[in-house]
């Protein structure tokens, strides 16, 4: 989703009555909560001074405690009770087990990942868990967290989203930011959220690039700033690609320099967890003392044998290079993407904690041809700008506020008479948004309309992906094409979908609010959105022929009609002119030539015209009647 910025008239705060509001990063690894204080934003830490939250939620059995561990204490635990410790769970979010399983997620995972209302869910001795509920136990700690600073309650917070994230995947975000009793001033997505932290909007008009390796994805976003707007140009990146796997790569290079000729996947489910651990302390050593060229030492277990290993940075890069090089392959695509050199790019944001690898820091360095920003904490970047989005959202910043507005990454419509699309909000409409459009019925006395809500930028209904359902009833029975039904789409602030059908003359309504009840990647957004460009010309041909197939049927359906009420208007050989043009249409209706079907509709309307002009005399004289006989 692209992000776009504009100014507000500002409400000047009372300086008295300033807000409490929070950004908060729901990260995959880590989450961090960060708030502007004394005019610069930071993250707030634990009562230990730790910033970062581990997301992490381990369930407890019956007659432990509080029933749950988060954070350090969870993670603390997850080697030794891998079941019921939630780790990753951002994953899961809006997801419904067979996508995760189809994308291999759900093997990945050391938990149990089940079938569950709405979304996937996990088996723990606690029973099964909701994501949106793991989610919630996350963000309600650093709500806490951000109470006890301030010893008052949250006005609200911001929170951050992957860009990819879809309609499912932020709605099963707020539910958990809702459950946690936060108020969510609005969801912004993680890239902008960096570029805000370091400035950029206040600076200089041009093309960023954001790159985000995190403990388990890699996501690459390409921003435009005009006149303040971020746009998101593209996103890329792995979903499947993070720090964890430079842990494993380690780990087994580990293995192998050892000569025990085992691998980890020869270990206990123990021991694994313990070298995967040790792996990453290794890694994150060596990054800190890359300058002094110094080795660290892996020390662990292997079927009982204590094992140590001397790593040297140049090992390391070693170990780790395709890693680094597939993230660069990523980075190449959505360049090519967004239709970009790698000269287009005027600034290069780091973000995330695996870009403290001196490693990365060169490839990027290397491809772009220029000195990445690293300058702030890439943990705490996210949590930053979305503390400073969050300050100005609740109105603090006296220098009129700025606002953030996403656009929609795929076309909204509405299915028409036979199964074509009426787009209703074109792609990268920004939000929030209403748009609306006026149907009609299709058959004389419908009383009720059926709606199929569709996203996707092709022309027929089959080829796009299917949002919702929903029926309008209570319509008065008129002719076809008399009722005026006014179909309003309502995008907010966060993405979310409202769709309202209300009878114009009569004022009956129905509304629906499009919860998707499963996601699209960011690979499908894109794959759709070739797909609608491959298939153009097909496309028109296709609609083209739907098109006169309706209005085929709609011209036969009035002919009949008004056959049954006004056919003793006709002689024998009117009526047998008409029925012949209405046997041609119906046969030009089967062809797949629209062309036909038109120039046979014509036929019939210009030959029943003259039955037409009789009917309407007939109705006058009857209305006239009618006066008279009132009126006497
Ligand atoms: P996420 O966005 O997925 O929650 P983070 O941005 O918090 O993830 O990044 C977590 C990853 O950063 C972990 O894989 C961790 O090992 C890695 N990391 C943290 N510090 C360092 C470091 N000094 N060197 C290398 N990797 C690091
Ligand atoms: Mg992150």
């Amino acid at each position: 989703m692209a992000l776009l910025q504009i100014s507000e008239p500002g409400q000047t705060p009372d300086p008295h009555q300033r807000r409490i509001a929070v950004g908060i990063d729901l990260g995959t690894t880590h989450s961090l909560v960060a708030a502007v204080r004394h005019g610069v934003p930071e993250c707030l830490p634990d009562e230990q001074g730790r910033v970062i939250l581990p997301s992490v939620v381990r369930y407890l059995g019956n007659g432990q405690g509080s029933g749950r561990q988060i954070g350090f204490d969870a993670l603390a635990a997850q080697a030794e009770d891998p079941h019921n410790t939630i780790s990753s769970v951002k994953r899961l979010m809006g997801r419904k087990l067979a996508d995760l399983q189809a994308q291999g997620v759900a093997a990945q995972l050391p938990y149990e990942v089940v079938d569950g209302p709405g979304m996937a869910a996990v088996r723990t001795v606690a029973g099964d868990k909701s994501p949106v509920e793991v989610s919630a136990e996350i963000l309600a700690t650093l709500r806490f967290r951000a109470e006890d600073t301030f010893d008052d309650d949250l006005f609200g917070a911001v929170i951050t989203v992957p860009a990819y994230f879809d309609d499912a995947q932020r709605q099963a975000t707020k539910d958990a930011a809702q459950m946690a009793g936060l108020n969510v001033l609005r969801l912004i997505n993680e890239p902008t959220a960096a570029a805000i932290a370091y400035g950029l909007d206040q600076g200089s008009e041009g093309v960023y690039a954001v790159y985000d390796l995190g403990g388990g994805t890699f996501d690459v976003s390409i921003l435009r700033l005009t006149r303040g707007v971020f746009e998101v140009m593209a996103t890329g990146g792995d979903s499947a690609l993070g720090g964890d796997d430079y842990d494993r790569a380690l780990a087994e290079w580990a293995l192998q320099r050892s000569g025990l000729g085992v691998s980890t996947a020869d270990l206990s489910t123990t021991e694994r967890a313990h070298l995967l651990a040790e792996a990453r302390r290794v890694k994150e050593a060596l990054s800190a003392h890359a300058e002094s060229g110094e080795t660290v030492t892996l020390s662990t277990n292997v079927r009982g044998q204590p094992l140590a290993v001397d790593i040297r940075h140049a090992d390391f890069a070693d170990a780790t290079q395709a890693l680094t090089q597939r993230t660069m392959a990523a980075v190449r695509r959505v360049l090519r993407d967004a239709r970009l050199d790698k000269s287009d790019i005027q600034g290069v944001v780091m973000v995330g904690g695996s870009t403290r690898m001196p490693v990365v820091r060169q490839a990027v360095r290397e491809h772009f041809g220029q000195e990445p920003l690293t300058n702030l904490n890439p943990d705490e970047v996210v949590a930053l700008g979305a503390a400073v989005q969050a300050n100005q959202l609740a109105g603090n910043n006296p220098d009129g506020e700025l606002l953030l507005l996403d656009v929609i990454p795929l076309s909204l419509g509405i299915e028409t008479m036979g199964g074509l699309v009426e787009r209703i909000v074109p792609r990268n409409t920004t939000i929030p948004t209403a748009l609306a459009q006026d149907f009609t019925t299709f058959k004389d006395g419908q009383t009720a309309l059926a709606l199929h809500v569709v996203q996707g930028e092709r022309d027929l209904v089959a080829d796009c992906r299917s949002l919702a359902r929903f029926e309008l009833r209570g319509i008065p029975p008129m002719a076809a094409g008399a009722a005026r039904i006014r179909v309003t789409f309502t995008v907010d602030a966060d993405g979310l979908l409202t769709v309202t059908a209300r009878e114009q003359g009569t004022g009956v309504e129905a509304r629906i609010d499009v919860k998707p009840s499963y996601g699209l990647s960011d690979e499908q957004i894109a794959a759709m959105l070739q797909d609608s460009f491959a298939t153009a010309q097909q496309d028109m041909q296709a609609r083209a022929l739907v098109e006169a197939r309706v209005e085929a049927e709609r011209m036969l359906d009035a002919t009949h009609s008004a056959l049954a009420a006004d056919g003793d208007l006709l002689n024998g050989e009117e009526r047998a002119a008409i029925d012949g043009l209405m046997q041609a249409l119906a046969a030009a209706r089967e062809l797949t030539d629209a062309g036909a079907i038109e120039a046979a509709t014509e036929a019939l309307a210009k030959g029943t015209e003259p039955f037409a002009a009789m009917r309407m005399n007939r109705s006058i004289a009857q209305a006239l009647a009618g006066q008279n006989v009132e009126n006497l």
